[in-house]
């Protein structure tokens, strides 16, 4: 007759939660960097452009068609 070797494994570890504290900072660096990648998809053009010449705006031109933004 076989037996079950399983013995009996401790508990997982459970994750320490997160405080707000720590996690804020994290949440501003990444909403100034979804800021800046919006204004870079979206409004770098014309008169509202950062950088001479169409570069930037030809570089992300796909971008902005697909998510919608006016273009030509
Ligand atoms: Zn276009």
């Amino acid at each position: 007759m076989a037996t079950s070797a399983v013995t009996p494994t401790a508990p997982a570890a459970t994750a320490a939660p997160i405080s707000l504290r720590e996690l804020a900072p994290w949440a501003l660096f990444t909403g100034v960097l979804m800021l800046v990648l919006l204004y870079f998809v979206g409004v770098e053009q014309g008169a509202t452009a950062l950088f001479e010449g169409e570069n930037v705006h030809e570089w992300l031109h796909d971008g902005r068609h697909l998510l919608g933004f006016p273009c030509h």
